[in-house]
């Protein structure tokens, strides 16, 4: 059995409601662009940097819409069996298990493929048909053609910044697509989003900040991406339990952004000149 189906299928789908509202900071019309894409149940592209908001965005906008939400991590290892699901042995003999995508069809949740471009290729001829107006599920192996439920929207990520491998989105799969592009928040948003996450005062949130819009200038040179706002807070929460500033830099922001000796002293010397 592939590790995908670590994948755990809850049989209830209250599980996949979201309680309390996910704090969003907006930094345009996206929430209101998300919202008019889910009436038309148009398909919706996130195109951004890893750790720039995105799944806290569909999180948020699940949460507004009142609509539960499956979010699938796809890897190189992701195959279509793994979103639409697979027969399963057991004492009773073999009973169907629903995929992710499958049961989000099936039931009217947003299905969150979050890094599609990692998943296998064979998971575009499941993908496809869901999302032209048929509006369909080709499950073969339990002999069914889903009608997705009317409420069913399926939201991918994608970040277009990981030019290290050779994988991109095919065209044909990207035409299906409204985009929504993300990135960074401006520096007051950041800021305003650090404060909240790690619980830091505002001025050294604005620190943080400031040394992360450094690190991403060294974007391109050698760097794929700068920090993101997810190191931000974790160097703000570390900070928060006590750890020196630049320490908590040093460990949230500049030794995991790189392995090459000379970016990582370069990342060093902008901490140490920061704090
Ligand atoms: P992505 O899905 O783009 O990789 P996430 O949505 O997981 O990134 O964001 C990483 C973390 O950064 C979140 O857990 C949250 O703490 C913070 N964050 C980033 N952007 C925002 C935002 N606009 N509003 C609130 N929190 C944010």
């Amino acid at each position: 059995m592939n590790a995908n189906m670590s994948v755990n299928i809850s049989a209830n789908m209250d599980d996949y409601r979201i309680a309390s509202e996910p704090y969003y900071e907006e930094s345009g019309e996206e929430c209101a662009l998300f919202e008019a894409a889910f009436a038309q149940k148009l398909p919706v592209l996130l195109k951004g940097p890893t750790g720039c908001g995105k799944t806290r965005f569909v999180e948020h906008m699940a949460w507004k819409l009142k609509r539960p939400l499956v979010t699938v991590v796809c890897n190189d290892d992701t195959s279509a069996a793994d979103l639409t699901g697979r027969w399963l042995l057991d004492e009773k003999g073999t009973t169907w298990q629903d995929g992710p995508l499958t049961r989000a069809a099936r039931t009217g949740a947003i299905c969150y493929l979050d890094e599609l471009v990692e998943a296998r290729a064979d998971t575009a001829v499941v993908i496809h048909p869901l999302t032209d107006t048929r509006r369909l599920l080709p499950l073969d192996k339990h002999n069914e053609l889903l009608r997705a439920h009317p409420d069913f929207l399926l939201v991918v990520s994608y970040n277009p910044a990981d030019r290290g491998d050779h994988k991109q989105l095919k065209t044909s799969t990207r035409q299906r697509f409204c985009a929504l592009a993300f990135d960074y928040p401006d520096t007051e948003r950041e800021t305003a989003i650090v404060v909240r996450e790690s619980g830091i005062d505002p001025e050294m949130a604005a620190r943080l900040v400031a040394l992360g819009v450094r690190t991403r200038r060294l974007q391109g040179h050698g760097l794929d991406e700068g920090a993101s706002t997810r190191m931000l807070v974790h160097a703000g929460a570390l900070i928060g339990q006590g750890v020196a500033p630049a320490d908590a830099c040093r460990m949230a922001i500049a030794v995991p952004l790189s392995d090459d000796p000379e970016i990582t002293a370069a990342l060093l010397s902008t901490v140490d000149a920061s704090f």
